[in-house]
């Protein structure tokens, strides 16, 4: 979600004018769009922040914002604590940034501008997409549940549903542009239809989306075990877009953790869902995320944990040792763990995970698949000269786009060079527990409105203006894809 929003800052701010700076230290503006739910997240702001200071200092007029759940959070703690901060801004007013800005720089004091409520949902604002390709569509903001260990709730409020018929028009409108993947997104993504009366509100909206010609890949995150439907499982198996991937968070395979977490759903209806989905779909990838010594948990609690990801046998799973979240009702609890349990049963919980996602990628050996050409998904494709994408199910393929076939030439390429938002299609060759490997030649390339539409940005000149930075200092991924964007995403 935040990843989001920085699209949304970077559009309205290229909307008023700014440029994007080529480097961070060329910047007349830096905006940190921070996140409460990533450990430490005070810290490294603050961290940033100092740095910045001399920066700022030596460079008359230069502007900082500070936004997001963090600044939500501590509000004008921040303007107290790091007084050369111009603007800060919270979640429910990204809209606002432009003015704030203007503002401070006329009254050349401060703005702190936090709101209790959404304004207006995030996705009528003007973004610019990190990708040309794929993009993320949010349909609702906040969240209904009160997990114990969450902060996002106070921080981003109630759950909003956005109408049904201005999702689509997006959808349309970013395919129109050359997308041709999309990524739902909501805090409880599932639960959507809640705020607008509809029960299966959600599976309608998948259904829709198979309905948008030129739409090629529809995925969702983060679904919440509690509202997971057999609707959901139905528009997922009979609508040919939405790819047969869930990232489903499990948190806990223990009923006791999972009831003091506040989650609702116990370790049979998590494994149930499990099975529904292979059912419907036995060629899913199921991943999810774990947190490991939440407080209270006994060595029986965490063998729970353990049976449950034997069983449920995840493609990948982000695991995460408890850490306290000042604010929520898990850090005041009694039975907090000590660190060298957590890191004993997290270690032993990463072995396990890393061996059954070998296990399950050793499976895709011998496979053919159609992998979206990405940009910035491998780190080592320079220096291997290849290229990277994602399979349908969402597993990361790296493949070599100059491997040629018997005839002496690169099979299946048109003649132009493979380009991100193309389809290969490559016999995997190769598993490692994080990525598969196609090492022969493809067996087709698909140019695809999605890599002319990179091919446009990408000679498109630079316009010139006031620079703008959005830090790189602990950004995120560029492009939306949940296995890599999310991070510690609670749900
Ligand atoms: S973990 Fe997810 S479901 Fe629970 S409160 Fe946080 S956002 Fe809501």
């Amino acid at each position: 979600m935040n990843v989001h929003d920085s699209e949304r800052l970077s559009g309205l701010l290229e909307g008023a004018g700014y440029v994007r700076a080529s480097a961070e230290d060329d910047a007349d503006i830096v905006v940190f769009n921070t996140c409460a739910v990533r450990e430490n997240a005070d810290n490294r702001l603050y961290g940033n922040l100092g740095r910045l200071a001399p920066v700022k200092a030596a460079r008359p007029g230069m502007q900082i914002a500070v936004g997001g759940c963090l600044a939500q959070k501590d509000r004008d703690t921040i303007v107290k604590r790091a007084p050369w901060v111009d603007v800060v801004f919270g979640t429910h007013n990204i809209g606002h940034l432009p003015t704030l800005l203007e503002r401070a720089r006329v009254q050349d004091e401060a703005q702190v501008e936090i709101l209790e409520s959404l304004e207006t949902f995030p996705s009528t604002l003007p973004t610019r997409r990190e990708s040309a390709y794929a993009a993320w569509v949010a349909i609702s903001v906040g969240c209904n549940n009160t997990c114990t260990f969450c902060i996002v709730p106070a921080l981003r409020g109630k759950e909003k549903d956005r109408r049904p018929g201005d999702i689509l028009a997006e959808v349309e409108a970013l395919v129109d542009e050359g997308v041709i993947e999309v990524t739902l997104l909501g805090q409880n993504v599932n639960a959507y239809g809640s705020d607008i009366g509809d029960r299966e509100a959600f599976s309608k909206l998948l259904r829709a989306c198979g309905r948008v010609e030129g739409l090629e890949r529809v995925r969702f995150t983060s679904p919440h075990p509690r509202d997971f439907t057999d609707d959901v499982i139905a528009a997922m198996a009979e609508t040919p877009n939405v790819m047969h991937q869930l990232h489903m968070p499990l948190q806990s395979g223990s009923d006791a953790v999972l009831k003091a977490m506040r989650r609702s759903y116990r370790q049979d209806r998590y494994l149930g869902i499990i099975e529904k989905v292979r059912a419907a779909m036995p060629d899913a990838a199921i991943s999810t995320d774990i947190i490991v010594g939440f407080p209270g948990e006994t060595e029986e609690d965490f063998e729970q944990t353990l049976h449950t990801v034997r069983e449920a046998r995840f493609a990948q799973a982000f695991t995460f040792q408890y850490s306290k979240r000042p604010g929520t009702p898990a850090a005041e609890m009694d039975g907090q763990i000590p660190k060298e349990v957590v890191q004993a049963r997290y270690e032993r919980l990463v072995a396990l995970q890393e061996e059954i996602s070998w296990e399950e990628n050793k499976g895709q050996v011998g496979r053919t698949l159609e992998v979206l050409v990405a940009e910035g998904e491998g780190r080592k494709d320079e220096r291997t000269h290849r290229l990277s994408g994602r399979a349908p199910d969402n597993r990361l393929v790296h493949f070599d786009p100059t491997a040629r076939g018997r005839d002496g030439l690169p099979a299946g390429d048109p003649g132009g060079r493979v380009r991100p938002g193309d389809i290969v299609t490559v016999e995997i060759t190769y598993a490692a527990p994080h990525h598969l490997l196609a090492e022969g030649p493809a067996h087709a390339v698909r140019r695809t409105p999605a890599g002319d539409a990179w091919e446009r940005r990408t000679s498109a000149p630079k316009p010139q203006g006031v620079l703008l930075g959005l830090p790189s200092v602990g950004a995120p991924a560029p492009s939306p894809s949940p296995a890599s964007a999310c991070g510690p995403c609670m749900d």
